[in-house]
């Protein structure tokens, strides 16, 4: 898997494109002129492996706190801004490290070139962003029919992004972060890869208005993980209908299926079979919470741990000796494996805790 070559664009001290890791993203869900609630929100984001946050702007209210929250904050923080010039100064003058904005919607060309000369002046790059539910209604007409094809969708969305790219480049300013979504999966695949071939800009990918979990994770890890195989993106967001934190950890649940992350726990369990004799299921799902601390801890360290949790001696053993610590259970005890040795047996009630005891011990010692 190579990444295409995108020009490196930054926000704050996060790069976009280039050779930078691919990054996570994620918005949060407060009012934005409720300071004390965003930052706490975006704080939880932070320790759940966040890197870049964004805040909708809708009024002069939560521009105003743009400034505060950015001090409170760890991370670059983008604005998300639509129609109103004076929102997008503010933002600016706030400090904030990026926009979300599409220039075409100031009208005014005036306007644009007073928030454009500001970005430029402040260092601020701005991403266009365009969804298939809002394309314009003249780009809609244009594609007729063909807008129901993955390909048709596509070119619109790519027609509709360089009206706002083709602005910004007017005006000599090409620190651009792109975004081309669709809750049509094959259109957004189509539409990533057209931009791809047009512009050199980072791109932010991601699947719009996905939905709820699990099927919402799942459109958008298969949207996403398809384009990150292609190697387009350079920045990620899940948008789920959930807490924000959960998008933070498909995310990056995407990234590490793809071998794009390292760091953290990698947690291993068999969907068990007629060969199982323990009761898994509630074992494994409390190992994978239990382990969540450590999962941030060694994230955030950069170090990975594979954990594996198997139902059989048939199997299992060959799983739980892969892996750093790993568990598999038989008719009576359960042997318990550490870097592929067996060091010690144990009754199935004491499965969980045996892993979890071992596999601390063991991340201590990564
Ligand atoms: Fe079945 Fe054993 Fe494989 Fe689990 S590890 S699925 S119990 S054979």
């Amino acid at each position: 898997m190579v990444r295409k070559p995108r020009r490196v664009v930054r926000a704050g001290d996060l790069a976009l494109g280039g050779d930078a890791p691919v990054s996570v993203q994620s918005m949060t869900k407060t009012a934005t002129s409720d300071v004390s609630g965003t930052v706490a929100q975006i704080r939880t984001l932070e320790a759940a492996g966040c890197e870049l946050v964004r805040v909708g702007v809708p009024d002069m209210a939560s521009a105003r706190a743009l400034g505060e929250i950015r001090s409170a904050i760890g991370i670059p923080l983008a604005a998300d801004i639509h129609f109103d010039h004076r929102l997008a100064l503010e933002a600016i003058a706030q400090g904030v490290d990026k926009l979300r904005l599409n220039p075409g919607n100031l009208e005014d060309p005036a306007k644009v070139r007073a928030v454009v000369e500001a970005a430029g002046e402040a260092g601020v790059p701005i991403r266009v962003g365009v969804n298939s539910g809002s394309l314009p209604h003249d780009v809609r007409q244009r594609h007729g029919a063909d807008i129901r094809t993955a390909d048709g969708a596509g070119q619109a969305l790519v027609e509709s992004a360089l009206k706002h790219i083709v602005i910004l480049e007017d005006l000599e300013f090409d620190a651009i972060v792109v975004s081309l979504k669709s809750f049509d999966v094959p259109s957004t695949i189509r539409a990533y890869e057209i931009m791809a071939e047009q512009r050199d800009y980072p791109l932010h990918v991601g699947i719009t208005e996905a939905g709820v979990p699990p099927a919402a994770s799942i459109r958008s890890a298969v949207g996403i993980g398809a384009l990150l195989a292609r190697g387009l993106g350079d920045t990620v967001r899940v948008s789920l209908t959930a807490d924000p934190v959960e998008e933070v950890r498909v995310a990056i649940e995407i990234l590490r299926s793809l071998n794009l992350r390292a760091g953290g726990v990698t947690f291993i369990s068999c969907p068990t079979c007629a060969r199982c004799h323990t009761d898994l299921r509630p074992v494994a799902v409390e190992v994978e919470e239990r382990l969540r601390p450590l999962d941030d801890r060694l994230r955030r360290e950069g170090r990975d741990l594979r954990v594996a949790v198997m139902g059989c001696e048939v199997n299992g053993p060959g799983e739980a000796r892969e892996a750093d610590v790993g568990i598999a259970a038989g008719p009576k005890t359960a042997a318990l494996f550490v870097r592929g040795e067996v060091v010690r047996h144990v009754p199935p009630a004491e499965m969980a805790d045996a892993l979890i005891a071992e596999a601390e011990r063991v991340a201590a010692d990564l």
